[in-house]
């Protein structure tokens, strides 16, 4: 973003048309968020079956909220989803939040499209690890990292991550999008993993070092953690909630951009291997196959 241009056309305030590219389980979810702060959503994804799977997936959300109190009803809520598989539908939007799978080259994608349909939107990406400010490069559209938690609704936490060309405004407006969402803002740096991965995914490959070393078992290891030191959950279980192919692909990532000390264990990768992703898969470091 050259200092020539215009501004964002969200400057001033909660944007109440949102788009949201790619409507699996966080773009689902931050649609979701969108919706209970009042805002309109225009969800993008590949597919009509992915569409659908989007709808599904915010409507048991929204249904939710509504169980736990929120105003309205689930038909109200949803009256304010649009689905679509044109990106042209983002025409208007002040703020798309871009929620594909984690792939510089899936998201350049993305900004690219989300940039041509909306010229002047801003651009938020929820990835987890990628650095924000070459994603910014492609687009002359503002760009920021708002990098929500799974699950989206009952998580408080949201990155706030500044690139290189994030506008300082958009710094401070960005914070108040997030409270308004119920949620609290931390300002991140534009760094590998921000602070949240970095330092979660640490923990985690020493977790699983410790079981591929054989100090203790998966439970114990977690179990000292939530009772030593108040983890709402374990590193291991978190990784299956999360989903080990994930994880293993940020570990990669952070191994490159930071060093050594964050090379996947062997173990991970044989259980990646072994399709042993964590809960999504019915095993990881835990059993879920009796789950329904
Ligand atoms: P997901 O696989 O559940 O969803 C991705 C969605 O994007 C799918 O619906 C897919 O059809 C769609 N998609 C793929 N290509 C697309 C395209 N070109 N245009 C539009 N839609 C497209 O993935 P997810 O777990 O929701 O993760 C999405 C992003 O959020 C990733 O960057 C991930 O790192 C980040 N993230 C994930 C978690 C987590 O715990 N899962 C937490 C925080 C952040």
């Amino acid at each position: 973003m050259s200092e020539t241009s215009e501004p964002h056309i969200a400057a001033k305030g909660f944007p109440d048309q949102v788009g949201v590219m790619g409507g699996g389980r966080m773009g689902a979810g931050i649609a979701h968020a969108f919706l209970s702060a009042g805002a309109t959503v225009t969800v993008v994804d590949i597919n009509d079956d992915a569409l659908e799977a989007a709808r599904k997936r915010i409507t048991k959300s929204v249904t939710g909220s509504i169980g736990r109190g929120a105003a309205g009803s689930v038909d109200e809520w949803m009256q304010r989803v649009q689905l679509s598989t044109d990106a042209g539908a983002f025409a208007g939007c002040s703020l798309v939040v871009e929620a594909v799978p984690e792939s510089m080259e899936l998201k350049n994608k993305a900004f690219t499209t989300i940039s041509q349909a909306s010229p002047k939107t801003v651009i938020a990406t929820n990835t987890s690890s990628l650095s924000v400010s070459e994603l910014a490069d492609v687009v002359t559209n503002d760009v920021i990292g708002l990098h929500f938690f799974n699950p989206v609704p009952a998580s408080k936490l949201v990155e706030v991550v500044v690139a290189k060309s994030t506008p300082e405004e958009l710094v401070s407006d960005a914070q108040g999008w997030v409270e308004k969402l119920g949620k609290t803002p931390v300002v991140v740096k534009d760094a590998p993993g921000f602070a949240s991965s970095r330092l979660g995914v640490a923990i985690a490959l020493e977790a699983i070092r410790m079981v591929e070393q054989g100090v203790a078992s998966p439970k114990d290891i977690d179990n000292a953690m939530v009772l030593g030191y108040k983890f709402p959950v374990g590193p291991l279980e978190l990784t299956d909630i999360v989903g080990l192919d994930v994880r293993l692909g940020i570990a990669e990532y952070l191994e490159e951009t930071l060093g050594e000390r964050f090379a996947p264990p062997k173990l991970m990768r044989e259980m990646v291997e072994r399709g042993e992703l964590g809960r999504k898969t019915g095993k990881g470091f835990y059993d879920y196959s009796g789950d329904s």
